[in-house]
């Protein structure tokens, strides 16, 4: 099941499917552009060889700040900074995309800090989804509250099918919505009677309204 993740500054993409992955930007400081670009390249050759799909954000006529909303909003889940402090120490600094949470690392671990920060993402993203999804689910036995709740808008719908494909049809038909899936792991707690047949059954559909 795929939910999008979203928050007031834009989209969060799922570390996994993410096209770009890590975007790198450099914070210039006059008198430090050497170190700093040096630093920067380092990070994108450690990352793509690690196999992360990593993306340079080297344009001159934009802020630091104006790259990082840049980014936030097309929900490129890490960024990794690296300004005159962070070469001084030999660090770089990782921001979240969904916290915005911001942590260094030496520039030598930075393939590890971005992969353990991309794993515990991805375990609080789908706890989020989850969350959202359990708030938001309703259980009908009938088509027509269903129908109502997709007219309303009202999240995901959770309803047992049968399995035959003549009922299928009839619950897409009717609830004109899009089906997410079968919740395995519930199904096989469960049972009821189909909705459109009335037929017993551990199948249960999820449906959301087609936006
Ligand atoms: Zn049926």
């Amino acid at each position: 099941i795929v939910i999008a993740h979203g928050d007031d500054n834009g989209l969060v993409l799922p570390y996994d499917v993410a096209p770009i992955q890590v975007v790198v930007i450099p914070i210039p400081y006059k008198g430090k552009e050497e170190p700093i670009n040096e630093a920067v390249r380092d990070v994108v050759r450690k990352l793509e060889a690690a196999g992360i799909r990593v993306e340079l954000d080297d344009r001159e006529d934009l802020t630091p700040g104006s790259k990082f909303y840049y980014w936030e909003l097309r929900g490129v889940p890490i960024r990794v900074e690296v300004g005159p402090r962070d070469v001084e120490r030999g660090e770089v600094t990782v921001v979240r995309r969904d916290t915005l949470e911001r942590s260094g690392c030496k520039l030598d671990a930075v393939v590890e800090k971005v992969v353990e920060t991309a794993k515990q993402m991805t375990a609080d993203l789908s706890k989020r989804a989850w969350e959202w999804m359990r708030k938001h689910i309703h259980y009908v036995d009938s088509l027509e509250k269903a129908e109502k709740l997709i007219k309303e808008r009202e999240g995901v719908i959770q309803l047992f099918w049968c399995g035959s494909e003549d009922c299928g049809r009839e619950i897409e038909e009717r609830v004109d919505a899009r089906v997410l899936g079968v919740p395995m792991d519930e199904s096989l707690e469960r049972e009821g009677s189909c909705v459109v047949c009335g037929r017993r059954t551990r199948y249960l559909v999820r449906v959301a309204a087609a936006y």
